[in-house]
């Protein structure tokens, strides 16, 4: 099998099998070829991962935080250089084509080891002033954090849990999707490399219940979960059980509201990008894409002829702009909501189809006169479907944007920088971004609001989850007692 791992797991800085635990293939889904077979983490594995971590994190937490930086750096370095080979990885995997993977996914995993590299020597606690008295503040790393990733950005997400929890002084043990579980075993193999020291991060393999065995162990601190909301209900629940911290990037339903002094042409390149960038399998995306009445015919015209020129096809190929949904199952249920969106009397713009007979495709789909109430604009679909609603009013269209469960995300194109800063203001999201879409620099914290989670990856506010605070007070005088 052309991407076949040297072993499943990775384990206290080895590759570690283990055919006791149930088979399964990683499936190119541009070919429905299997590229790897692996199998999932016995009970066994699992505590093997659990104690290499628990072993090694008090030494690692001793270190001075400026070492500690200077491996992760290397790490960094050693993505950068191997990009290619791990965006080969990663397309094989997910099936994102390479036009992506070469800039969003080892690349944005490596920014985020060099940001957390440089941040970890400059972490420092209060002094607090008490009179006579005083105390201060230390930052304590958790000990050890269970990531558990999601198939869309696979390299990218153990990157961004394991970047700032090893910074800070924690280990880790990380379960990919069994979707796409290549990536992070490369990391693995990355930051070993690079010198971190074994059993600080670990990768093991499994399904739902591994991932449901990890977030319960005792010798667990900190669970991050990036998934879907059911599944993050199911995560969260079971880590409160154990008063574990936890970090949830959750699922979606980001409006994208396009106001009449728009520029057309950005309004419109955002609005694909928002709904067909790594075929539309993104947390973020604005699925529901509001567009003032006055623009939207023109908004619509343009849209449809630039949806009708992206290039399908063999994501390898440095030409194709789309590759595949991750599985034959997910493609299915792609198209089933696409189905329930025309039933329902949504007007079809554009594609609406599978692509071609081979492979897990589906055409970009436009979707016009969408109204809130079809399950088109309130559920997380997860695929390039988007969904094009209109407006008048300002006030109406950010209640309507609202009206969600979710609030992961949201855009605004305006060219008004007053309403730009209102409307950002009032849209309940944990990220709003103004005239762009769908960016997510290492320096800017993300995560959602209501059901799309709780906690940041990322930014300064990485370290509010990848540590805890002891407050040392010191008496420096006599103590005085009543009795
Ligand atoms: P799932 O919620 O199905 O799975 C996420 C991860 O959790 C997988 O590794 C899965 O394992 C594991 N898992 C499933 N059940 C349990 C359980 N009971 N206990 C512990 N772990 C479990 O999400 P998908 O993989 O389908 O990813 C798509 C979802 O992820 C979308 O909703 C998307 O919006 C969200 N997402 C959110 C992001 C964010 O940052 N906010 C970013 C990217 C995606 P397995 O797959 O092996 O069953």
């Amino acid at each position: 099998m052309k991407a076949q791992p040297k072993a499943s797991h990775f384990i206290a800085g080895d590759w570690v099998e283990d055919t006791a635990g149930a088979a399964f293939d990683s499936i190119h889904p541009a070919t429905g070829e299997g590229i790897a077979r692996l199998h999932e983490a016995t009970p066994d594995i699992m505590s093997r991962a659990l104690d290499a971590a628990q072993a090694a994190q008090p030494a690692w937490a001793a270190l001075a935080p400026v070492e500690r930086g200077r491996i992760l750096h290397r790490a960094a370095m050693i993505m950068r250089a191997r990009n290619h080979e791990l965006s080969v990885l990663e397309t094989l995997d997910t099936g994102k084509p390479l036009q992506e993977t070469l800039v969003a996914d080892a690349a944005s995993g490596a920014d985020a080891f060099e940001y957390f590299a440089g941040f970890a020597p400059t972490v420092t606690g209060q002094t607090i002033p008490l009179g006579r008295d005083m105390a201060y503040t230390l930052r304590e790393a958790l000990g050890v954090c269970v990531g558990i990733g999601a198939w869309n950005y696979p390299i990218q997400i153990a990157s961004w849990k394991a970047a700032p929890a090893l910074a800070f002084g924690n280990a880790v043990v990380f379960k990919p999707s069994e979707m796409t579980p290549l990536s992070a075993l490369a990391l693995a193999e990355i930051l070993h490399e690079a010198g971190l020291p074994a059993g600080l991060f670990n990768v093991v393999q499994g399904r739902g219940a591994v991932g449901a065995g990890l977030v319960t162990d005792a010798r667990v601190a900190k669970v991050s979960l990036t998934g879907s909301v059911p599944t993050g209900r199911k995560v969260y629940a079971a880590a409160a059980g154990g008063i574990r911290a936890v970090t949830m990037e959750l699922g979606g339903k980001s409006p994208l509201i396009i106001f009449e002094d728009a520029d057309v042409e950005s309004a419109v390149s955002a609005a694909i990008l928002a709904n067909f960038y790594s075929s539309g399998q993104i947390c973020s995306n604005g699925t529901r894409v509001f567009v003032h009445r006055d623009i939207k015919t023109a908004f619509l015209d343009r849209l449809a002829e630039r949806t009708r020129q992206i290039r399908l096809g063999d994501p390898l190929d440095a030409k194709t702009q789309m590759g595949p949904l991750v599985s034959d199952q997910h493609m299915h249920k792609v198209l089933g909501h696409i189905a329930d969106g025309i039933a329902a009397g949504a007007r079809l713009v554009c594609g609406g189809a599978r692509h071609g007979h081979v492979g897990c495709f589906v055409q970009p789909t436009v979707f016009a006169d969408v109204r809130d109430d079809m399950a088109l604009a309130r559920e997380e679909i997860f695929g390039p479907v988007m969904s094009v609603l209109d407006f008048t009013d300002e006030d109406e269209v950010i209640t309507r944007a609202n009206a969600t469960e979710y609030g992961l995300a949201a855009g605004v194109f305006t060219r008004d920088l007053a309403r730009a800063h209102r409307v950002a203001g009032v849209l309940q999201a944990g990220t709003v971004w103004v005239n762009a879409y769908n960016l997510t620099p290492v320096e800017m914290p993300f995560g959602g609001v209501k059901a799309s989670g709780v906690g940041r990856e990322n930014g300064h506010a990485a370290l509010e989850h990848y540590t805890r605070i002891k407050s040392v007070y010191l008496g420096l005088g006599d103590v005085d007692a009543p009795y």
